[in-house]
C-alpha cells in the first residue's frame, strides 16, 4: 500500500537494502486515492506527492524493479464505514444509492459503469498515477466486486453483470491500453465460474454472482492476478484454467507460507509461457510491512482472534522470502 509522504524513506529503505537484493523484480504499490491528485483535488485521500512518486519510481528503476501503481476500480470504493472519496464526492456515480450513508449490511461500495460521466473523473486519475510513475503497467484492482448491476441503479438494473463487468474492464483497456499503451492487470477472482467450472474457491476467491462470463468478453493481454490465500484440497485449477484461456497470469499468495508454496509449486508445474511470474500480496500498511522486512521496530503482531485468519507482516515477510527460495531451487 503507499505510503503517507512521511512514509517513503522507510520504503525506498526496505527496496534497496531487502527487495531488489531478494531479487524482486516487480513492486505493485496500490494507491487509489492516496495522491495529491492535480486534476481533482477534491479527491485527494493523502499526502503523497507527485516528487514523492517520482522519487520512488526513480529508486526502483535504479534497482531494476518495475514499479506498477495500482488504482481499485469499480468495486471497493468503501470500507467498513468509509466511504472513498470518489462516491463521497460524486454520490451520482454510486451503484447503489439505496444503501445507507453508513455502509451497513454490505462489503464495499461499487461505482456505476455505465454512468456516462465516471470515466471522465477517473480516466484523468489514473493518467495522473501512470505520469507521475513514469509507469509501463497498470494495474485496475477489480476484486470482490459484489454489487454490480444492482437493482437500485436506474442504469445496471436488470443486465446482466457479467456484460456489465466486460464493459468496465473495456473501457479501462481502452484507455489503459489502447490510449495510452500500457499493459493493463487486473485481480483475476471475477472471471472464475466457482460453481460451472467446480473449483470449490468459494464466493471471495472467485465468482457467485454473475460476472464471470466476463472472461470470454475481454482482451486476452490483459494480465491476470489470480489469487488464493488458503490451502486447498482441489488446488489451484484456476492457475491452468488462466492460462488455457489466454491469459498471462501470475499466482497471487498472502502471508500463510504453506499456502503460498502450494500454489506456488502447482503453477510452476502447470506453468506455460503465459504463467509469468509469483505475486506476494501484503495487504497491510506500508510501514508496518516495510519495518517487519526490515527487521526494524517490528510493529506489534495482532493478537490472533479465534475465528480470524489474518497473519500479521512478520508471517507475511516470511511467506514472501519462501516463495522467493523455492524459485531459487533450480
Ligand atoms: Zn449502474
Amino acid at each position: 500500500m503507499a505510503p503517507g509522504h512521511g512514509g517513503v524513506p522507510l520504503l525506498k529503505r526496505a527496496i534497496v537494502e531487502k527487495l531488489a537484493p531478494m531479487g524482486v523484480n516487480v513492486l505493485i504499490l496500490e494507491v487509489n486515492y492516496g495522491f495529491a491528485f492535480a486534476s481533482h483535488p477534491e479527491l485527494r485521500h493523502s499526502d503523497f506527492s507527485l516528487q514523492d512518486a517520482r522519487d520512488l519510481a526513480a529508486t526502483c528503476r535504479q534497482h531494476h524493479i518495475r514499479l506498477i501503481p495500482m488504482f481499485n476500480c469499480l468495486g471497493h470504493q468503501s470500507w467498513a464505514r468509509t466511504t472513498f472519496p470518489l462516491l463521497a464526492k460524486h454520490p451520482e456515480f454510486d451503484e447503489s444509492p439505496e444503501v445507507p450513508k453508513d455502509n451497513k449490511g454490505i462489503y464495499c461500495r461499487s461505482w456505476c459503469p455505465l454512468h456516462p460521466d465516471v470515466n471522465k473523473v477517473v480516466f484523468p486519475l489514473i493518467d495522473e498515477l501512470i505520469d507521475a510513475f513514469d509507469a509501463d503497467a497498470f494495474h485496475v484492482g477489480m476484486d470482490e466486486v459484489f454489487i454490480i448491476a444492482d437493482p437500485g441503479c436506474p442504469r445496471c438494473k436488470g443486465k446482466d453483470p457479467a456484460e456489465v463487468f466486460a464493459k468496465a474492464v473495456n473501457d479501462l483497456h481502452r484507455h489503459i491500453v489502447g490510449e495510452r499503451k500500457l499493459t493493463m492487470l487486473m485481480w483475476g477472482d471475477r472471471l472464475l465460474d466457482d460453481k460451472g467450472l467446480g473449483f470449490g474457491y468459494g464466493k471471495w476467491e472467485a465468482s457467485e454472482n454473475h460476472t464471470a462470463g466476463a472472461i470470454d468478453r475481454i482482451p486476452k493481454d490483459i494480465i491476470v492476478c489470480d489469487w488464493h490465500y488458503e490451502t486447498r484440497a482441489k488446488g489451484y485449477p484456476s492457475v491452468a484454467y488462466l492460462q488455457q484461456k489466454g491469459f498471462r497470469m501470475m499466482p497471487s499468495t498472502w502471508w500463510n507460507k504453506d499456502a503460498a508454496l502450494a500454489m506456488l509449486r502447482e503453477a510452476r508445474a502447470e506453468g506455460t509461457e503465459r504463467m509469468i511470474g509469483h505475486l506476494c500480496t501484503t495487504w497491510v500498511g506500508a510501514e508496518a510491512f516495510c519495518r517487519a522486512l526490515l527487521d526494524d521496530q517490528p510493529p506489534a503482531e495482532p493478537k490472533p482472534k479465534s475465528k480470524s485468519r489474518r497473519g500479521g507482516p512478520t508471517q507475511n515477510v516470511a511467506a514472501l522470502k519462501a516463495g522467493r527460495e523455492e524459485l531459487r531451487k533450480d
